[in-house]
């Protein structure tokens, strides 16, 4: 336990560095990037153990095993971001504990979570996730909805009740133009947040960039960066 004390301490320190480095690059303030530490697959201890080293915001993907993660840990100060592909039957267990769903991709699901957050007398912010490299049918490989679906499920998130609408989120593309262009991806999604925020000035996050790619995401513009890898180390298994 001390060890890997040590360990998530010197990594969460390297991922600090990085950020500050790319914020002073862009000439931005340390202050305006939240660090969201992505803790899928790894156990409650990890997650407490980061809690006590000052992370706050914290991320998971699978409801499985977030939700128990989530009860173990419900006496930190810690924020929960729901990050992954969410199918409607596990929207009630997730309200329980998410502060922030940032995978918002499809009109059914902003339903099912808004009646679920009245039920709960909760709250929940609502990230549109943005697939860049949307196809003909308008969905991304990796999740999200295409630029041109952002409005209207925006508009539904924020005339629903218990939910807010909080911004944008993506995942840089693997295929299509922005394949190996994070720069260029992350600075799609920033005009796509401006044109956004015309219509819905408080939804101002912008949360992208992840191990690989946070220097690019901040260098664009992000408020959030979402770092696993990084932290706590290369995953066993694909989460
Ligand atoms: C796993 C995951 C991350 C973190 O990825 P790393 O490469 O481990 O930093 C960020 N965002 C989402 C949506 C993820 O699923």
């Amino acid at each position: 336990m001390t060890d890997r004390k040590t360990e998530l301490a010197e990594n969460l320190a390297n991922v600090e560095e990085r950020i500050a480095r790319a914020c002073a690059a862009a000439g931005r303030r340390r202050e305006e990037v939240t660090l969201i530490v992505v803790t899928k697959t790894y156990p409650a201890s990890d997650v407490r153990i980061l809690s006590g080293l000052g992370v706050r915001h914290v991320a998971e993907n699978r409801d499985q095993d977030a939700a128990p993660k989530a009860a173990a840990c419900a006496d930190l100060p810690l924020k929960w971001h729901f990050v992954g592909q969410l199918q409607t039957n596990k929207v009630r267990s997730v309200v329980g504990y998410a502060d922030v769903v940032q995978s918002i991709d499809r009109a059914r699901l902003v339903t099912a979570l808004s009646k679920e957050a009245v039920r709960a007398g909760r709250e929940v912010g609502c990230l549109v996730q943005v697939a860049l490299d949307a196809d003909a049918t308008g969905r991304g490989e990796r999740g999200g909805v295409a630029p041109a679906g952002i409005e209207e499920l925006a508009d539904l998130v924020a005339g629903s009740p218990g939910l807010r609408l909080d911004g944008l989120m993506t995942v840089a593309p693997l295929t299509g133009e922005y394949a190996g262009r994070e720069q260029a991806a992350f600075g799609r999604l920033m005009d796509l947040s401006t044109d956004l925020r015309r219509a819905h000035p408080a939804a101002t996050m912008v949360s992208a960039g992840m191990s690989a790619d946070l220097e690019q995401a901040v260098a664009a513009g992000a408020t959030h960066v979402r770092v696993g890898t990084a932290v706590l180390g290369v995953r066993p298994r694909l989460g």
